[in-house]
């Protein structure tokens, strides 16, 4: 075997579509727990008032926006450890349907889990954490959305944790879901 042979980390993009489609169920049903807990009463009320009004118009948008958002947080990072803004891609890939951002500029991997892991912070995590604290059923909606649309992101956090060589370089792989370990 060649000593030379880049190692790499990664999960087909029809692997990480599988795997955030299941990722999705059990946010749904955390997100069901967290809702049952709150002992609703399901009132046209309830309903008008925290559901279906002008207010909540605003956050619908946000829902579509947030698609580009995820992947401008990804491009963002990697800016900032790759300082290089022409080696930073975002795109749509329609033969599978998935946005996508890539950097062709080697970063070490505590860099790269950075760069995976900020849109589950900044859009999942901090909007599910603010929907607990305010018991407010539209942001555990979008925050529920948001963590689904970072499956592919956290498993591929998860292996790279696992990995440990955090000082080393790594790539993001050319057309699949992850990394290439360049020294
Ligand atoms: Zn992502």
């Amino acid at each position: 075997m060649c000593k030379n042979v880049a190692k790499s980390t990664f999960i087909s993009i029809k692997w990480a579509n599988v795997f955030s489609f299941f990722f999705m169920i059990v946010e749904i049903l955390i997100a069901m727990v967290i809702i049952h807990n709150w002992k609703i009463r399901w009132t046209k009320e309830y309903i008008l008032l925290n559901i279906v009004n002008l207010k909540t118009i605003i956050l619908y948008f946000l829902f579509v926006i947030s698609i580009p958002i995820h992947e401008c947080i990804h491009a963002f990072f990697f800016l900032i450890f790759s300082k290089d803004r022409k080696k930073i891609k975002i795109g749509f890939d329609k033969s599978n349907m998935t946005p996508y951002c890539s950097c062709s500029v080697p970063i070490q991997l505590w860099q790269y889990i950075i760069v995976m892991i900020m849109p589950y912070v900044l859009l999942g995590f901090m909007t599910r954490f603010f929907a607990i604290v305010n018991h407010n059923i539209l942001w555990l909606f979008w925050g529920t959305i948001e963590i689904s649309c970072a499956g592919a992101d956290l498993f591929i956090v998860f292996l790279a944790l696992f990995n440990g060589e955090y000082k080393k370089r790594v790539m993001d792989h050319p057309s699949q879901v992850g990394y290439i370990i360049i020294n």
